[in-house]
This record gives C-alpha cells, sequence and structure tokens, in this order.
C-alpha cells in the first residue's frame, strides 16, 4: 500500500539514490500526474517525490498537470510539501546560488488550471461547491521556518521572505518585463511557483516553497539575458546542497496529525462538495 506523509516536488537529482524506493502509479479525476510517485523514506519520515516536468523534464511549465500532482501527493497521505524550484534573481545581491524562501507570491500565468472548485463535475459524479480559500499566506508559516533552519543548519543562509512573481513562460522575461518585476520590489521570477501554492492550500496541504536562484533576470543585469544552459549549470551545481536542505526539512516537519497551521483549515468547515483524496 502506498503511504506517505510527506511530499517532494521535485526530480530524480532528489531522490535517486535514496534505498527502497517504490514508484507507484496514480490517477487522479484530472488525469495522470507529470510522472510517477516516488516513494522512499527520509530519517524514518515517508517521502513521496514527484518529479515536476516528469522523468526526462519532458513537460514545460505550463503544461504541468498541476491539480493532478497535488491530488496525487494527498491521496498517497501527504499532508505537507515542499516545493522546490528554480528562479531568476530581480535584486542584484540575489545572485546565482542564492536561497530564497518566499513568504509572497505574485500570479502573472495566463492559461493554467488552478482551482478545484470550477464547478465542474468530476468522473464520479460529484460536484465541487464554490469555495473562495484564503491565500493571503500563501505558504506554510510552519514548513518555512523547518526550511530556514535547515538551511541554515547546512551553512546557506537564506534569504528569509520576499516575493516570488510566476510568469507563464516557457520563454523568459524581456528586459521591460524584468525591470517592472523589479520596479514592484518583487524578488525572485518563476514559472512553476503558482497554481502549486493555491492547490495546496484549497486541498489543506501545507506548502513551503523554496526557491533557487540560477540567474539574474534579464532586468537585473547587463549581459545577454538568461540562458537556459546557465540554468542547468547553476541547478546542477546546487543540487546536492538543496537535498540535505530538504531531507533536513523533511526531519524537521511536524506528524501530519499534529499540524496545527493555518493550512490545516483553509476551507473553515465548507463541503468542498467532493470528497478530498
Ligand atoms: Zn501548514
Amino acid at each position: 500500500m502506498a503511504n506517505a506523509e510527506i511530499g517532494v516536488i521535485g526530480g530524480s537529482g532528489f531522490y535517486s539514490f535514496l534505498d527502497d524506493v517504490t514508484e507507484v502509479q496514480i490517477d487522479t479525476p484530472y488525469g495522470p500526474p507529470s510522472d510517477s510517485l516516488f516513494l522512499g523514506e527520509i530519517a524514518g519520515r515517508r517521502v513521496a517525490f514527484l518529479p515536476r516536468h516528469g522523468r526526462g523534464h519532458h513537460l514545460p511549465p505550463h503544461r504541468i498537470n498541476y491539480r493532478a500532482n497535488l491530488w496525487a501527493l494527498r491521496s498517497v497521505g501527504a499532508r505537507q510539501v515542499l516545493g522546490p524550484c528554480a528562479v531568476g534573481g530581480l535584486r542584484a545581491q540575489y545572485g546565482p546560488g542564492t536561497l530564497l524562501v518566499p513568504d509572497q507570491m505574485v500570479d502573472r500565468t495566463k492559461a493554467r488550471a488552478q482551482t478545484y472548485f470550477d464547478g465542474l463535475p468530476l468522473p464520479d459524479g460529484s460536484v465541487p461547491n464554490v469555495v473562495h480559500v484564503s491565500l493571503a499566506d500563501p505558504y506554510c508559516p510552519v514548513g518555512r521556518k523547518a526550511a530556514l533552519a535547515a538551511a541554515r543548519g547546512r551553512d546557506w543562509e537564506p534569504v528569509d521572505g520576499g516575493t516570488l512573481v510566476v510568469v507563464e513562460g516557457p520563454r523568459f522575461s524581456t528586459r521591460a518585463e524584468s525591470l517592472w518585476h523589479q520596479a514592484q520590489g518583487w524578488s525572485v521570477v518563476g514559472m512553476t511557483g503558482h497554481p502549486e501554492a493555491a492547490l495546496a492550500r484549497e486541498l489543506e496541504l501545507c506548502y513551503t516553497s523554496l526557491t533557487l536562484v540560477t540567474d539574474l533576470d534579464a532586468g537585473a543585469e547587463t549581459g545577454q539575458g538568461v540562458s537556459h544552459e546557465d540554468v542547468l549549470k547553476v541547478f546542477a551545481s546546487n543540487v546536492d546542497r538543496l537535498r540535505d536542505v530538504l531531507f533536513d526539512a523533511v526531519a524537521a516537519l511536524p506528524a501530519n496529525d499534529a499540524r496545527d497551521c493555518l493550512c490545516t483549515t483553509a476551507l473553515g468547515g465548507m463541503d468542498p462538495g467532493f470528497e478530498l483524496p
């Protein structure tokens, strides 16, 4: 029986060396998630890894089935989710290799299914009610604390807080867009942070974003702009320590039945109209 306590949305660099990884295929009312779930154990905690872009990284950010991904993680028991992702830095001091744990998010995506409460019937005939969750504070305060402490424990001083602006992609920003993002005071720019946090909240999951700066975004530097090659290079050179931080954070998360954060009551007792997985 597949079971997990914690979900990590990240690729094979995070789980490939774990002993006894079990691959589990999950289907959801929204179709299949990005890939199989890979279940393993870290510090006695059962963790489900889900490669966000699929193994081989074939799914661009705007084609990821975010609803299926969060649903699948919850269906195997995960109630707390860590979502590491690569971002561009919007301030000169946030250079490549910066780890920033955001506390705010701005959605600049355009065409993504981003709610479970869209009024459309599910395959089992149930119809979602109209429910509006609060996303004032989009990230789990407990998960953020665990992530920050884990980074400090590995001598990787993180940036505590900041705003992640999520763009549709897959192209990078123009200089004008990037300068505008900077002028708003936002911190980092990525392509996958939304709708993950919003969907997690709708399922009363704890969700924590850990962003790794792989480049300075177009407006924050004067060179040629972002290249995909540079992004991959910086990510690869940081994946080991990011994994260490993730695993330490996993170990520090509370037991699922001991959660007492705002995430656990996101629906405020309202009937979602369907059974949460
Ligand atoms: Zn929480």
